[in-house]
């Protein structure tokens, strides 16, 4: 695990040019739009960068980024630790473009300010790399949601134990 921080932004002017590798950790409470997701936002993300340029004179961000966050468990609702790993392909554009214009390895990335805010690049590589369900794989996860199950069943018939009419017919008699 990297201990420096990742630098706020690089300079795109300079970083290119001088085909910067940069590496370091951004705080989870950093990220507010991927912690919201998340049941703690303690933790870091490693990130690794590298700024290129190809022979198309596209200028190319490679890296990869790893972190270990907490989620919760969709099955039983209890924290579940994730450790989520992506490998970084951009193209950084000044203004939108055509897609079809990039290799299909690559996504793009549009930022027009030469100061390229590296949170807001890392937080959405994680936002998109974060898996759409998450579940305990152990037994213990089971064990919870068989004993939510039985309280559900019960309370349902504790709730809903006869239907109105036959609460009438019993008042009748
Ligand atoms: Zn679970």
């Amino acid at each position: 695990m990297s201990e420096s921080l990742l630098p706020i932004y690089v300079d795109t002017r300079k970083a290119f040019l001088q085909q910067e590798e940069i590496s370091g950790s951004v705080a989870l409470e950093n990220l507010p739009r991927f912690a919201d997701s998340l049941v703690d936002n303690r933790g870091v993300v490693n990130v690794e960068l590298q700024f290129s340029t190809n022979e198309s004179n596209l200028r190319l961000i490679k890296g990869h980024i790893s972190a270990r966050v907490k989620v919760a468990c969709q099955r039983c609702l209890e924290p579940l630790a994730v450790e989520l790993e992506d490998e970084i392909s951009l193209v950084l554009f000044e203004q939108d473009r055509i897609e079809a214009e990039l290799e299909p390895q690559f996504d793009s990335w549009i930022s027009g300010e030469y100061k390229l805010v590296l949170a807001e690049l890392v937080e959405e590589q994680l936002i998109l790399c974060m898996p759409i369900v998450n579940f305990h794989e152990n037994k213990d996860c089971l064990d919870n949601l068989n004993y939510l199950g039985n309280e559900i069943e019960q309370t349902d018939e504790q709730a809903n134990p006869m239907s109105p009419f036959a609460v009438l017919k019993k008042l009748k008699k």
